[in-house]
């Protein structure tokens, strides 16, 4: 019918103009409000210290914003950066696992413009339940960070998950995370969302099965994977593990290639990023200087 072709209309259209989702948008600036500081599982990979390397670049740590204040942020960047298309929620920690202040952002902005595009990226765990309320909110985009799509390789990368109040582990942890990650998926698509899907390549754990993760989230039908490397976070349980290289990464994105639309581009932004994919760091200096927001 007429009010769900112009809805189609409307995503495609914000689809374009999202720098991570179309290539081609790398004159279009996003903003990343860092309001989701807890995590709900704990990735090999990552020290909870810092950023959540599922989206960012491991290593750095930002500072948190109330959802007033992320509003506040979003507020003065939208009035000095003309292209500014996107608001995403990356964290510093699981932007689901912070519920109440990722709605409570999203609010705020959605009320003050109605047109910009939101953005969110999740580990998936609490997608199955929020996902009908993040479409109403009217996120339009989601990114997913999958690791295996089979539990016994999930087990490896992962080392608990909190759900329902209590704490699993090995492939029972692996497994409620995977089934969450999918069902949350056939949601949004349902929605019409346009999905994303982040794969951390893990030599030696997952970088063989990548094409395996690729094909499920295509069946499922999302729009693009993005295989990005991974970077050492000292202190990590995978402090050890051998990264691949930029070659090799490449040569499983042309792989998975021929199954799906793949993202080259990626830069690992920070949680709380801001501008075009390759100016992040000026605009946000700026900023800093001349309104005191950190
Ligand atoms: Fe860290 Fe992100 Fe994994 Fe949470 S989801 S443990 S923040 S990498
Ligand atoms: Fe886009 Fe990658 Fe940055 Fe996320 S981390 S905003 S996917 S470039």
């Amino acid at each position: 019918n007429a009010h769900i072709n112009n809805l189609n209309i409307e995503i495609e259209e914000k689809t374009k103009k999202h720098p991570c989702f179309n290539g081609c948008a790398s004159n279009s600036a996003r903003i990343h409000l860092p309001v989701a500081p807890r995590c709900n599982i704990q990735c090999n990979y990552c020290v909870r210290k810092f950023d959540c390397p599922n989206e960012s670049r491991p290593g750095v740590t930002t500072k948190v914003l109330t959802p007033e204040e992320a509003f506040e942020k979003y507020k003065i960047v939208k009035s000095k950066i003309d292209n500014l298309n996107v608001v995403g929620i990356a964290g510093p920690g699981d932007a689901l696992a912070n519920f109440e202040e990722t709605k409570e952002t999203l609010k705020l902005i959605r009320d003050y413009d109605k047109n910009i595009t939101f953005c969110l990226s999740t580990n998936g765990l609490m997608l199955p339940k929020y996902a009908n309320e993040l479409c109403d909110l009217g996120v339009s985009h989601v990114t997913v960070t999958i690791n295996a799509v089979d539990v016994k390789i999930g087990a490896k990368i992962y080392q608990y998950v909190h759900y329902n109040g209590l704490k699993f582990e090995g492939e029972s942890a692996a497994a409620i995370l995977l089934a969450n990650q999918l069902s949350g998926l056939r949601i949004l698509v349902g929605r019409g969302v346009i999905c994303k899907v982040n794969i951390v390549t893990l030599k030696g754990i997952n970088d063989k099965h990548i094409p395996d993760i690729v094909k499920k989230v295509k069946d499922i039908g999302c729009y693009i994977t993005n295989i990005m490397p991974f970077i050492k976070v000292k202190g990590s349980k995978f402090e050890n593990l051998e990264p691949v290289s930029n070659k090799e990464v490449n040569i499983i994105r042309k792989e998975c290639a021929d199954i799906m639309k793949q993202m080259y581009h990626c830069v690992q932004c920070r949680a709380d990023a801001i501008g075009t994919l390759d100016q992040d760091k000026s605009i946000e200096f700026e900023i800093d200087k001349k309104n005191n927001i950190k």
